[in-house]
């Protein structure tokens, strides 16, 4: 506690390699190695299931790690009171059309994630959202109206061609790099293969349902993050019915946990049945009482497996995203759009935003090309009553 104490007020030893730090370097060296460990550690599983000694502190916590340049000190808590005066300052007076939340809290929509694209497509008519169509091609041509044409195929294997002004693609980065490929930075090998070999590891979610009197304690929270040195496989758990209600029957508790990551590679190789097996037995050494590991069968509600889960920011991941970037501004500026986790951010809401954002930047780019478009004729009109 007194070198976390002292690290968090500024008693740190700055980064003398210079170098791109992991988030376990940063956080052992400003808070040690016991908060990174038991805090941090579980905490890096239940965002990217990933590794804090290969993710970069500078791309996956860029927030935090920018709390160290603010102060007079590097410490974070200086930081972090300079940061919230900040926010205070700047932050733009709520909007009330928004519902009010409790921040740091976990949220869903009622029905689940998915009522968000469904809600944002019955705003807009059918024939402007075209679902599980693949895009297959992307060609532009500076001289079009409509300079981006991207060929789609339908299921059944048909293809449809939609002329556009400007393009978004939010696919993943490994679609993505396979699409610039082909025409748009055709030749961009360097960019592109650091682009593809992002890392994403396979994660399991395993939703199971127990009687509640198997508890040790009736569940009272929004779930459980593990430490790896407490040596159990199972990287968390959501306690998905105290959190929501009505995600299941009286009487039983519903839990949806993590499992797999960065640094359980050898998951993929699990069936759905053994992963089941592993994360019961996990739950019972955690949450349940003595013995119920063999006296108690949970009900298996879901096992998914993400064969590529989530976008690890590892150490040269900014500069792979920063190379990208420029290649594409160089030639598509204001026209070619890329988002999507492995750039935005891998929070959904990170994701969202960067949609309402690009969404807004797009519009008034628009406007603006119209704008330019009519004035020439405005100045015409103005030289011929002069
Ligand atoms: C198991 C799991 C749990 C998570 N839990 C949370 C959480 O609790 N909180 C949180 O904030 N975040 C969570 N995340 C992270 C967050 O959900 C994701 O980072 C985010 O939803 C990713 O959004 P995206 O649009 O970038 O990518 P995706 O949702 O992966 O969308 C990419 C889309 O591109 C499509 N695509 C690929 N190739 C093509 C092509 N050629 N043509 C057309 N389409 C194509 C894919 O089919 C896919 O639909 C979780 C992620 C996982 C995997």
């Amino acid at each position: 506690a007194i070198r976390a104490g002292l690290g968090a007020i500024g008693f740190v030893l700055p980064n003398f390699s210079g170098k791109e730090e992991s988030v376990k370097q940063f956080i052992s060296r400003h808070l040690g190695p016991e908060v990174f460990s038991k805090m941090i550690d579980p905490f890096v599983s239940g965002v990217y299931a990933g590794d804090p000694s290969k993710l970069s502190m500078q791309s996956a916590f860029k927030k935090i790690k920018a709390l160290e340049d603010l102060g007079i000190t590097q410490g974070l808590v200086e930081g972090a009171i300079i940061r919230l005066r900040q926010r205070k300052r700047e932050a733009p007076p709520p909007d009330p059309e928004l519902p009010t939340y409790k921040g740091g809290s976990l949220g869903s929509f009622k029905k689940g994630l998915g009522m968000l694209p469904e809600a944002v497509r019955s705003r807009l008519t059918d024939s402007r959202v075209l679902l599980s169509h693949s895009v297959e091609d992307i060609v532009h041509d500076a001289e079009s109206e409509y300079p981006y044409r991207v060929t789609l195929a339908r299921s059944d294997g048909s293809q449809v061609i939609v002329n556009t002004k400007k393009l978004a693609l939010t696919t993943p980065a490994r679609a993505t790099a396979s699409l610039l490929r082909q025409n748009l930075l055709k030749g961009q090998e360097q960019v592109l293969s650091a682009l593809e070999s992002v890392v994403y590891p396979t994660v399991f979610s395993v939703t199971l349902a127990y009687p509640n009197e198997a508890f040790r304690e009736p569940l009272r929270g929004f779930g459980n993050l593990i430490p790896r040195s407490m040596k159990v496989r199972t990287l968390g758990t959501i306690w998905s019915s105290c959190l929501f209600p009505g995600r299941c029957p009286e009487g039983e508790t519903l839990l949806l946990s993590y499992i797999g990551g960065d640094q359980d590679q050898s998951i993929k190789e699990l069936s759905e049945e053994q992963v089941a097996k592993q994360v019961h037995e996990d739950i019972s050494k955690i949450l349940l009482k003595d013995g119920a590991k063999d006296s108690v069968q949970p009900r298996i509600v879901g096992v998914r497996k993400w064969d590529r889960a989530i976008p690890q920011y590892n150490i040269g991941h900014g500069a792979v995203i920063e190379n990208l970037l420029k290649e594409v501004d160089a030639r598509y500026a204001n026209g070619l759009y890329l988002g999507g986790n492995y750039l935005s951010g891998v929070a959904f809401g990170d994701c969202v935003l960067w949609g309402t954002e690009t969404a807004g930047e797009i519009r008034k780019q628009l406007d603006s090309e119209a704008e330019s478009k009519k004035s020439p004729k405005v100045s015409q009109t103005a030289s011929a009553v002069a």
